[in-house]
Protein backbone atom coordinates (compact mmCIF):
# COMPACT_ATOMS: atom_id res chain seq x y z
CA UNK A 1 0.00 0.00 0.00
CA UNK A 2 1.03 3.60 -0.88
CA UNK A 3 2.27 5.43 2.26
CA UNK A 4 0.84 8.66 3.07
CA UNK A 5 2.57 11.65 1.77
CA UNK A 6 2.38 13.45 5.35
CA UNK A 7 4.03 10.06 6.49
CA UNK A 8 6.78 9.90 3.52
CA UNK A 9 7.92 13.78 4.66
CA UNK A 10 7.44 12.89 8.66
CA UNK A 11 5.41 16.42 8.98
CA UNK A 12 2.10 16.48 10.60
CA UNK A 13 -0.97 17.07 8.38
CA UNK A 14 -1.02 20.93 9.67
CA UNK A 15 2.53 21.21 8.57
CA UNK A 16 3.22 24.89 7.61
CA UNK A 17 4.27 25.09 3.56
CA UNK A 18 8.17 26.21 5.59
CA UNK A 19 7.77 23.05 7.43
CA UNK A 20 6.75 20.85 4.60
CA UNK A 21 9.99 22.44 2.41
CA UNK A 22 12.44 22.08 4.88
CA UNK A 23 11.46 18.39 5.61
CA UNK A 24 11.38 17.65 2.00
CA UNK A 25 15.18 19.17 1.33
CA UNK A 26 16.40 17.20 3.93
CA UNK A 27 15.38 14.00 2.85
CA UNK A 28 15.93 14.53 -0.79
CA UNK A 29 19.47 15.47 0.41
CA UNK A 30 19.68 11.58 2.44
CA UNK A 31 18.14 9.93 -0.54
CA UNK A 32 19.39 11.42 -3.14
CA UNK A 33 20.60 8.96 -6.23
CA UNK A 34 24.45 10.91 -6.04
CA UNK A 35 24.93 10.05 -2.35
CA UNK A 36 23.83 6.64 -2.94
CA UNK A 37 25.02 4.95 -6.21
CA UNK A 38 23.27 1.51 -6.76
CA UNK A 39 21.06 2.05 -3.71
CA UNK A 40 17.36 0.67 -5.17
CA UNK A 41 16.11 1.48 -1.73
CA UNK A 42 17.33 4.77 -1.43
CA UNK A 43 16.26 5.58 -5.33
CA UNK A 44 12.52 4.28 -4.24
CA UNK A 45 12.59 6.62 -1.45
CA UNK A 46 14.16 9.40 -3.31
CA UNK A 47 10.92 8.74 -5.97
CA UNK A 48 8.23 8.42 -3.06
CA UNK A 49 9.77 11.83 -1.54
CA UNK A 50 9.96 14.07 -4.82
CA UNK A 51 5.96 13.20 -5.04
CA UNK A 52 4.93 13.81 -1.88
CA UNK A 53 6.61 16.92 -2.07
CA UNK A 54 5.10 17.55 -5.43
CA UNK A 55 1.60 17.41 -3.76
CA UNK A 56 2.16 18.59 -0.70
CA UNK A 57 3.79 21.78 -1.73
CA UNK A 58 1.17 22.54 -3.95
CA UNK A 59 -2.21 24.21 -2.23
CA UNK A 60 -4.67 22.75 -4.61
CA UNK A 61 -3.03 19.28 -4.71
CA UNK A 62 -2.79 19.48 -1.03
CA UNK A 63 -6.34 20.49 -0.42
CA UNK A 64 -7.44 17.66 -2.87
CA UNK A 65 -4.92 14.94 -1.31
CA UNK A 66 -6.64 15.98 1.97
CA UNK A 67 -9.84 15.47 1.08
CA UNK A 68 -9.50 12.14 -1.53
CA UNK A 69 -6.46 10.77 -0.56
CA UNK A 70 -3.94 9.49 -3.07
CA UNK A 71 -6.95 9.03 -5.78
CA UNK A 72 -7.43 12.73 -5.56
CA UNK A 73 -4.19 13.72 -7.34
CA UNK A 74 -2.47 9.93 -8.42
CA UNK A 75 -3.68 8.63 -11.03
CA UNK A 76 -4.69 11.71 -13.05
CA UNK A 77 -1.72 13.42 -11.67
CA UNK A 78 0.49 10.64 -13.41
CA UNK A 79 -1.43 10.13 -16.60
CA UNK A 80 -1.56 14.00 -17.13
CA UNK A 81 -5.26 13.80 -17.67
CA UNK A 82 -7.67 16.35 -15.89
CA UNK A 83 -10.87 17.60 -16.11
CA UNK A 84 -12.36 15.28 -19.01
CA UNK A 85 -13.88 12.62 -16.31
CA UNK A 86 -17.24 10.68 -17.03
CA UNK A 87 -18.61 11.54 -13.69
CA UNK A 88 -19.75 8.49 -11.97
CA UNK A 89 -17.32 5.66 -12.29
CA UNK A 90 -14.60 7.98 -12.00
CA UNK A 91 -16.00 8.92 -8.60
CA UNK A 92 -16.48 5.30 -7.45
CA UNK A 93 -12.75 4.86 -8.10
CA UNK A 94 -11.93 7.11 -5.48
CA UNK A 95 -13.75 5.86 -3.34
CA UNK A 96 -12.66 2.29 -3.93
CA UNK A 97 -9.42 3.84 -3.14
CA UNK A 98 -10.38 5.41 -0.16
CA UNK A 99 -11.13 1.79 0.76
CA UNK A 100 -7.67 0.59 0.45
CA UNK A 101 -6.09 3.39 2.30
CA UNK A 102 -8.79 2.84 4.95
CA UNK A 103 -8.29 -0.63 4.82
CA UNK A 104 -4.89 0.00 5.72
CA UNK A 105 -5.43 2.02 8.22
CA UNK A 106 -7.53 -0.48 9.95
CA UNK A 107 -4.41 -2.58 10.05
CA UNK A 108 -2.68 -0.19 12.14
CA UNK A 109 -5.12 -0.08 14.77
CA UNK A 110 -5.43 -3.40 15.33
CA UNK A 111 -2.23 -5.17 14.96
CA UNK A 112 1.06 -3.30 15.84
CA UNK A 113 0.98 -1.12 19.07
CA UNK A 114 3.85 1.15 17.40
CA UNK A 115 4.44 2.20 14.22
CA UNK A 116 2.23 4.13 12.28
CA UNK A 117 0.73 6.30 14.94
CA UNK A 118 4.74 7.01 16.23
CA UNK A 119 6.00 7.94 13.03
CA UNK A 120 3.23 10.22 12.14
CA UNK A 121 2.70 11.77 15.60
CA UNK A 122 -0.63 11.26 16.18
CA UNK A 123 -2.19 13.12 13.06
CA UNK A 124 -5.52 14.13 14.63
CA UNK A 125 -4.85 17.76 15.41
CA UNK A 126 -2.81 16.53 18.07
CA UNK A 127 0.50 18.50 17.87
CA UNK A 128 3.70 18.32 19.55
CA UNK A 129 2.38 15.37 21.96
CA UNK A 130 3.94 12.41 21.57
CA UNK A 131 1.11 9.78 20.45
CA UNK A 132 0.52 6.81 23.19
CA UNK A 133 -2.47 5.64 23.69
CA UNK A 134 -4.74 3.11 21.64
CA UNK A 135 -6.17 4.85 18.55
CA UNK A 136 -9.70 5.41 18.63
CA UNK A 137 -12.12 4.13 16.60
CA UNK A 138 -13.71 5.45 12.66
CA UNK A 139 -16.92 6.22 13.11
CA UNK A 140 -19.79 6.43 10.13
CA UNK A 141 -22.54 8.92 9.51
CA UNK A 142 -25.17 9.29 6.94
CA UNK A 143 -25.69 12.48 5.45
CA UNK A 144 -28.82 13.03 3.42
CA UNK A 145 -28.23 15.56 0.56
CA UNK A 146 -31.02 16.64 -2.01
CA UNK A 147 -30.35 16.60 -5.43
CA UNK A 148 -29.67 20.10 -6.14
CA UNK A 149 -27.02 20.35 -2.94
CA UNK A 150 -25.39 17.31 -5.07
CA UNK A 151 -25.61 19.60 -8.27
CA UNK A 152 -23.40 22.46 -7.14
CA UNK A 153 -21.69 20.72 -3.84
CA UNK A 154 -22.81 22.35 -0.65
CA UNK A 155 -21.20 22.71 3.07
CA UNK A 156 -22.53 20.89 6.01
CA UNK A 157 -22.79 21.75 9.59
CA UNK A 158 -22.80 18.33 11.06
CA UNK A 159 -23.55 17.80 14.90
CA UNK A 160 -22.29 14.33 15.79
CA UNK A 161 -21.72 12.31 19.05
CA UNK A 162 -18.80 10.52 19.75
CA UNK A 163 -15.68 9.89 22.07
CA UNK A 164 -14.32 13.33 22.76
CA UNK A 165 -10.97 14.13 24.95
CA UNK A 166 -11.67 14.39 28.32
CA UNK A 167 -11.05 17.69 29.54
CA UNK A 168 -10.50 16.69 33.36
CA UNK A 169 -7.25 15.02 32.61
CA UNK A 170 -6.44 16.44 29.45
CA UNK A 171 -7.09 13.40 28.01
CA UNK A 172 -3.92 11.42 29.97
CA UNK A 173 -6.47 9.35 31.86
CA UNK A 174 -4.80 11.04 34.95
CA UNK A 175 -5.72 13.56 37.44
CA UNK A 176 -2.20 14.64 37.92
CA UNK A 177 -1.16 13.30 34.25
CA UNK A 178 1.45 10.96 36.05
CA UNK A 179 1.94 7.47 34.83
CA UNK A 180 4.48 5.11 35.76
CA UNK A 181 6.36 1.94 33.73
CA UNK A 182 4.12 -1.06 33.50
CA UNK A 183 5.46 -3.92 35.84
CA UNK A 184 4.73 -6.87 33.70
CA UNK A 185 5.91 -6.06 30.98
CA UNK A 186 8.69 -3.23 31.90
CA UNK A 187 7.51 -0.52 29.69
CA UNK A 188 7.30 -2.67 26.30
CA UNK A 189 3.95 -3.48 25.90
CA UNK A 190 4.08 -6.83 25.27
CA UNK A 191 4.19 -10.50 26.87
CA UNK A 192 6.20 -13.25 25.82
CA UNK A 193 4.70 -16.73 26.08
CA UNK A 194 6.55 -19.79 25.45
CA UNK A 195 4.30 -22.60 24.66
CA UNK A 196 5.43 -26.85 24.07
CA UNK A 197 3.72 -27.86 20.73
CA UNK A 198 4.63 -31.42 19.12
CA UNK A 199 6.68 -29.46 16.68
CA UNK A 200 8.76 -28.02 18.85
CA UNK A 201 8.70 -24.81 21.53
CA UNK A 202 7.16 -21.36 20.01
CA UNK A 203 7.31 -18.15 21.34
CA UNK A 204 4.09 -16.02 21.60
CA UNK A 205 4.03 -12.49 21.56
CA UNK A 206 0.91 -10.51 22.51
CA UNK A 207 -0.57 -7.07 23.92
CA UNK A 208 0.45 -6.96 27.87
CA UNK A 209 -2.98 -7.47 29.72
CA UNK A 210 -1.62 -5.35 32.33
CA UNK A 211 -1.60 -2.46 30.46
CA UNK A 212 -3.51 -3.17 27.00
CA UNK A 213 0.10 -2.75 24.95
CA UNK A 214 0.54 0.81 25.99
CA UNK A 215 3.53 0.03 28.35
CA UNK A 216 2.61 2.46 31.16
CA UNK A 217 0.27 2.56 33.92
CA UNK A 218 -2.32 5.68 34.93
CA UNK A 219 -0.98 7.03 38.39
CA UNK A 220 -3.93 8.87 40.03
CA UNK A 221 -7.05 7.58 37.55
CA UNK A 222 -9.18 10.45 36.32
CA UNK A 223 -12.94 10.33 38.32
CA UNK A 224 -14.34 11.73 34.86
CA UNK A 225 -13.64 9.74 32.34
CA UNK A 226 -12.34 6.35 34.61
CA UNK A 227 -8.77 6.65 33.22
CA UNK A 228 -9.57 6.07 29.94
CA UNK A 229 -8.96 9.97 28.58
CA UNK A 230 -11.95 10.13 26.64
CA UNK A 231 -15.66 10.87 26.99
CA UNK A 232 -19.03 11.07 25.07
CA UNK A 233 -19.77 13.96 23.57
CA UNK A 234 -20.93 16.75 20.94
CA UNK A 235 -19.36 17.84 18.61
CA UNK A 236 -19.96 20.20 15.43
CA UNK A 237 -18.11 19.25 11.75
CA UNK A 238 -18.22 21.36 9.07
CA UNK A 239 -18.43 18.88 5.91
CA UNK A 240 -17.40 20.11 2.31
CA UNK A 241 -19.40 18.15 0.35
CA UNK A 242 -18.11 18.35 -3.95
CA UNK A 243 -20.44 18.12 -6.51
CA UNK A 244 -21.20 14.97 -8.57
CA UNK A 245 -21.13 12.95 -5.28
CA UNK A 246 -23.71 9.55 -5.59
CA UNK A 247 -25.67 8.08 -3.35
CA UNK A 248 -23.04 5.40 -1.33
CA UNK A 249 -20.20 7.42 -1.65
CA UNK A 250 -17.99 8.37 1.41
CA UNK A 251 -16.31 11.38 2.37
CA UNK A 252 -13.49 10.63 4.70
CA UNK A 253 -12.80 13.55 7.49
CA UNK A 254 -9.01 12.51 8.76
CA UNK A 255 -8.59 12.27 12.58
CA UNK A 256 -12.05 13.43 13.46
CA UNK A 257 -13.23 9.98 14.32
CA UNK A 258 -13.59 8.87 18.12
CA UNK A 259 -10.61 10.07 20.06
CA UNK A 260 -7.87 7.78 20.55
CA UNK A 261 -7.91 6.66 25.16
CA UNK A 262 -5.21 8.05 26.84
CA UNK A 263 -3.96 9.85 24.10
CA UNK A 264 -4.17 7.64 21.39
CA UNK A 265 -4.55 9.04 17.65
CA UNK A 266 -8.38 9.71 16.95
CA UNK A 267 -9.79 8.11 14.31
CA UNK A 268 -11.44 8.94 10.72
CA UNK A 269 -14.76 10.21 10.51
CA UNK A 270 -16.61 8.58 7.44
CA UNK A 271 -19.63 10.77 6.00
CA UNK A 272 -21.54 8.30 3.74
CA UNK A 273 -23.90 9.89 1.27
CA UNK A 274 -27.52 9.33 0.92
CA UNK A 275 -29.46 11.35 -2.35
CA UNK A 276 -32.39 12.18 -1.51
CA UNK A 277 -35.14 10.85 -4.69
CA UNK A 278 -36.32 14.17 -6.28
CA UNK A 279 -39.86 14.53 -6.79
CA UNK A 280 -39.44 16.38 -10.52
CA UNK A 281 -36.26 15.09 -11.87
CA UNK A 282 -34.62 11.55 -12.01
CA UNK A 283 -30.66 11.53 -12.44
CA UNK A 284 -28.62 9.87 -14.91
CA UNK A 285 -24.86 10.22 -14.31
CA UNK A 286 -24.25 13.93 -14.04
CA UNK A 287 -27.29 14.47 -16.15
CA UNK A 288 -31.29 15.03 -14.92
CA UNK A 289 -34.50 14.53 -16.99
CA UNK A 290 -37.49 15.85 -16.38
CA UNK A 291 -40.64 14.40 -17.87
CA UNK A 292 -43.00 17.41 -19.38
CA UNK A 293 -46.76 16.32 -20.69
CA UNK A 294 -47.41 18.78 -23.72
CA UNK A 295 -50.75 19.34 -25.83
CA UNK A 296 -50.99 17.52 -28.83
CA UNK A 297 -51.44 21.03 -30.73
CA UNK A 298 -48.47 22.16 -29.00
CA UNK A 299 -46.37 19.53 -30.08
CA UNK A 300 -47.59 19.86 -33.67
CA UNK A 301 -47.34 23.68 -33.90
CA UNK A 302 -44.30 24.10 -31.27
CA UNK A 303 -44.68 26.74 -28.41
CA UNK A 304 -42.49 28.24 -25.39
CA UNK A 305 -42.97 26.90 -21.83
CA UNK A 306 -40.99 27.34 -18.44
CA UNK A 307 -39.66 23.85 -17.10
CA UNK A 308 -38.27 23.78 -13.54
CA UNK A 309 -34.74 23.33 -13.55
CA UNK A 310 -32.52 22.76 -10.81
CA UNK A 311 -31.57 26.39 -10.69
CA UNK A 312 -35.02 27.53 -10.91
CA UNK A 313 -37.48 28.35 -14.04
CA UNK A 314 -36.13 28.06 -17.87
CA UNK A 315 -37.84 28.97 -20.73
CA UNK A 316 -37.66 26.27 -23.56
CA UNK A 317 -39.27 26.24 -26.90
CA UNK A 318 -40.85 23.31 -28.47
CA UNK A 319 -40.21 23.02 -31.94
CA UNK A 320 -42.96 22.49 -34.06
CA UNK A 321 -43.56 18.87 -35.03
CA UNK A 322 -41.80 17.20 -31.85
CA UNK A 323 -42.84 13.62 -31.72
CA UNK A 324 -43.60 12.20 -28.29
CA UNK A 325 -40.65 10.87 -26.37
CA UNK A 326 -38.26 13.67 -27.82
CA UNK A 327 -35.41 14.71 -25.46
CA UNK A 328 -34.98 18.63 -25.31
CA UNK A 329 -32.02 19.53 -23.90
CA UNK A 330 -31.25 22.44 -21.55
CA UNK A 331 -27.19 22.61 -21.46
CA UNK A 332 -25.74 23.15 -17.67
CA UNK A 333 -28.52 22.61 -15.66
CA UNK A 334 -27.52 19.29 -14.27
CA UNK A 335 -24.83 17.89 -11.71
CA UNK A 336 -21.84 19.43 -11.72
CA UNK A 337 -18.67 17.26 -12.34
CA UNK A 338 -16.79 16.01 -9.42
CA UNK A 339 -13.70 17.28 -11.20
CA UNK A 340 -13.55 20.31 -13.14
CA UNK A 341 -15.90 23.17 -12.67
CA UNK A 342 -18.70 22.16 -15.53
CA UNK A 343 -22.13 20.32 -14.90
CA UNK A 344 -24.20 17.66 -16.53
CA UNK A 345 -27.66 18.92 -18.40
CA UNK A 346 -30.69 18.55 -18.43
CA UNK A 347 -33.42 16.83 -20.66
CA UNK A 348 -36.79 17.31 -21.02
CA UNK A 349 -38.85 14.12 -22.47
CA UNK A 350 -41.91 15.49 -24.01
CA UNK A 351 -44.78 13.44 -24.06
CA UNK A 352 -48.31 14.11 -25.12
CA UNK A 353 -50.77 15.06 -22.85
CA UNK A 354 -54.00 13.40 -23.39
CA UNK A 355 -56.91 14.84 -21.38
CA UNK A 356 -59.41 12.32 -19.50
CA UNK A 357 -62.28 14.54 -18.94
CA UNK A 358 -63.41 17.01 -21.98
CA UNK A 359 -66.18 19.27 -22.45
CA UNK A 360 -69.05 18.48 -25.27
CA UNK A 361 -67.65 21.73 -27.11
CA UNK A 362 -64.02 20.21 -27.37
CA UNK A 363 -65.04 17.13 -27.77
CA UNK A 364 -67.06 18.56 -30.99
CA UNK A 365 -64.25 20.55 -31.99
CA UNK A 366 -61.96 16.90 -31.83
CA UNK A 367 -64.48 15.67 -34.11
CA UNK A 368 -64.05 18.45 -36.85
CA UNK A 369 -60.33 18.01 -36.91
CA UNK A 370 -60.59 14.49 -37.37
CA UNK A 371 -62.38 15.25 -40.33
CA UNK A 372 -59.07 16.81 -41.94
CA UNK A 373 -56.69 13.95 -43.76
CA UNK A 374 -54.15 16.00 -42.25
CA UNK A 375 -53.51 14.68 -39.15
CA UNK A 376 -53.86 10.90 -40.21
CA UNK A 377 -51.16 8.67 -39.96
CA UNK A 378 -51.77 7.13 -43.30
CA UNK A 379 -51.33 10.54 -44.69
CA UNK A 380 -47.88 10.53 -43.36
CA UNK A 381 -45.77 6.88 -43.51
CA UNK A 382 -42.69 8.35 -45.29
CA UNK A 383 -42.47 11.10 -42.61
CA UNK A 384 -43.35 8.94 -39.63
CA UNK A 385 -39.87 6.35 -40.67
CA UNK A 386 -38.09 9.49 -39.89
CA UNK A 387 -39.35 10.12 -36.54
CA UNK A 388 -36.99 7.76 -34.48
CA UNK A 389 -33.44 9.14 -36.30
CA UNK A 390 -34.64 12.79 -35.87
CA UNK A 391 -35.35 12.19 -31.82
CA UNK A 392 -31.80 10.30 -32.03
CA UNK A 393 -30.28 13.27 -33.12
CA UNK A 394 -31.87 15.41 -30.73
CA UNK A 395 -30.21 13.37 -27.55
CA UNK A 396 -27.24 13.26 -29.33
CA UNK A 397 -26.64 16.70 -30.51
ZN1 LIG B 1 2.29 -3.79 30.40
ZN1 LIG C 1 -10.31 12.21 32.45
Amino acid sequence: MKREYYEVLGVSRTATKDEIKKAYRKLALQFHPDKNPDNKDAEEHFKEVNEAYEVLSNDDKRRRYDQFGHAGVGSSAASGGGGQYGGGADLNDIFSAFNDMFSGGKTRGGGAPFGFEEVFGGGGGRRGRASSGIPGTDLKIRLKLTLEEIAKGVEKTLKIKKQVICEECKGSGSKSGATENCQTCHGTGEVRQASKTMFGQFVNIAACPTCGGEGRIIKDRCTSCYGEGIKLGEVTVKVNVPSGVEDGNYLTLRGQGNAGPRGGAAGDLLVVIEEIAHELFSRHGDDVVYSLAVSFPDLVLGTKVEVPTLDGAVKLTIPPSTQPETMLRIAGHGIGHLRGSSRGDQYVKVNVFVPKDLSHQDKELLKELKKSSGISPTAHNDKNSKGFFEKARDIFS
